[in-house]
């Protein structure tokens, strides 16, 4: 047992020098090699987070002069829009100016595609992306790589106690995008920064038994995973009394309802932290450790909260709109995401300056039920229509407990989907008693509330 124990030490010694080595490895990168100011951008992210809300202001308000003058010049969808508007960036004194910059929206995006792009940019600053979030358009756009989005995630894991570099854990996505995961390159940098991925659909319990396995064996720091997920392992984990611990959960893609969260907390004996992001806005917003809300990743974005007349609500729900101070490839400004939240003018008792949204609201999905008895979230079916780069809108609609139809509308009518590999796709998580029907239409009318439901449930 004694050797077993200094055996046990060792490697626990070896893993915190791989630790501070990756850590001065990464310090190298930054500072020698890519010149990037990453840690000063971390230092400066530290104390930023504990400025009053009018210092936050002020600096944002430095941040959004400098974006509108640099849109002006360099982008021509804002060249024009500020043009016709008679809007003049050099002028902008107030938020209130800042209200009268148009709002802009998914279908903007794709009708100003090529006018939103920064002219001659190089390919490593840049990569292409298409959201999964919490609608059912799958827009396509550039996102920029910038060393703040890399110190906010680590300011992120500050807030949940985790190292940048401790093993942590992510049952996320489904199997098509846990495969990307497995490329060489992901593997190596998430090798590197201490992730491991596996697919959070379909989890039999035999999947799940040997999830637990799996998670003894690697101990994960930090727990990634959708709440619905997570949901149903903590179900399997109560029955079979599974146990394990982890520092701490990072929730994120769906809306955490207050049982998942309660019985997740209980079965897994940590706190869990509610994650907003988006793959069109990334980091958005956080809990800290009181979790009396979402604190505002500010330094970076400017989230409006807008009622239905489109003025500002400080206290309250209503629709998102967000500007990215940092997005110099494809700039979105005040971008109406689609989701909804409440905002709170309270501030945290941990005393962080950064205002918090109270909730949000937007992800709550339609959770469909598969004849097998699996059940996925709206996330599920952005993540496999993303592979039909064709379907410019899709809605799905359950008419039978064993019957879904799949409404979509094409972009260019030349070129249809590939249904085979959807049936498959699907078949794999809802068993081969699901019915699966295609119906291509012009357009997908909205639902009675004005809102666009792209999972509808028309069962009694
Ligand atoms: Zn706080």
């Amino acid at each position: 047992v004694g050797k077993k124990v200094a055996k046990l030490n060792i490697n626990r010694n070896k893993f915190i020098i791989n630790r501070k080595f990756k850590h001065t490895l990464f310090s190298f990168y930054h500072n020698i090699l890519k010149r990037d100011k990453y840690e000063e951008q971390c230092k400066l992210l530290n104390e930023s987070q504990y400025w009053s809300i009018e210092e936050i202001k002020s600096y944002q308000l430095e941040k959004l002069k400098s974006l509108l003058s640099y849109v002006y010049d360099n982008i021509k969808y804002y060249n024009n829009l500020f043009n016709i508007t008679k809007f003049n960036p050099s002028e902008l004194k107030s938020f209130e100016d800042f209200s009268n910059v148009e709002i802009l929206n998914k279908e903007k995006i794709s009708l100003n595609y090529e006018d939103l792009i920064l002219k001659n940019i190089l390919r490593k600053d840049y990569y292409s992306n298409s959201t999964s979030g919490s609608t059912g358009n799958n827009l396509k756009f550039l996102s920029d790589v910038n060393i703040i989005r890399t110190a906010m995630q680590q300011r992120c894991y500050n807030w949940m106690g985790v190292d940048f570099f401790d093993r942590k854990l992510s049952i996320w996505g489904a199997e098509w995008d846990v495969k990307n995961a497995k490329k060489l390159i992901k593997k190596v940098k998430g090798y590197y920064k201490g992730w491991k991925v596996l697919s959070g659909y379909n989890l039999s319990d035999t999947d799940i038994d040997s999830y637990y396995r799996l998670i003894l064996a690697y101990k994960p720091k930090l727990l990634v995973s959708y709440p619905s997920i997570l949901y149903e392992i903590s179900k399997r984990f109560q029955k079979n009394k599974y146990h394990f611990s982890p520092d701490a959960i990072q929730i994120g893609g769906e809306k955490l309802f207050k049982n998942q969260r309660s019985f997740i907390e209980e079965i897994f004996e940590t706190k869990i932290y509610d994650f907003y992001g988006a793959r069109d806005m990334r980091m958005i917003a956080q809990e800290c450790n009181k979790h009396e809300g979402l604190h505002i990743m500010s330094e970076n974005i400017i989230v409006e909260v807008l009622d239905d007349n489109g003025n500002p609500v400080e206290e309250g729900e209503g629709d998102l709109v967000l500007t990215d101070l940092s997005n110099k490839i494809m700039p979105f400004i005040r971008y109406k995401i689609g989701d909804r939240a409440v905002i709170t003018k309270k501030p945290c008792s941990c005393g962080r300056g950064l205002p918090l949204l109270k909730e949000i609201i937007g992800r709550s999905f339609e959770i469909i039920e598969f004849p097998n008895g699996n059940k996925v979230g709206g996330s599920f079916w952005t993540l496999l229509m993303r592979n039909e780069p064709n379907v410019k809108k899709f809605q799905i609609v359950q008419n039978l407990n064993n019957l879904i139809t799949i409404k979509y509308v094409l972009e260019n009518n030349h070129h249809n989907i590939n249904k085979i590999k959807l049936i498959k796709n699907i078949h794999l998580y809802s068993g081969s008693k699901l019915n699966i029907r295609f119906l291509q239409s012009d357009e997908i009318p909205l639902a009675k509330s004005g809102k666009y439901n792209f999972v509808v449930k028309e069962l009694a």
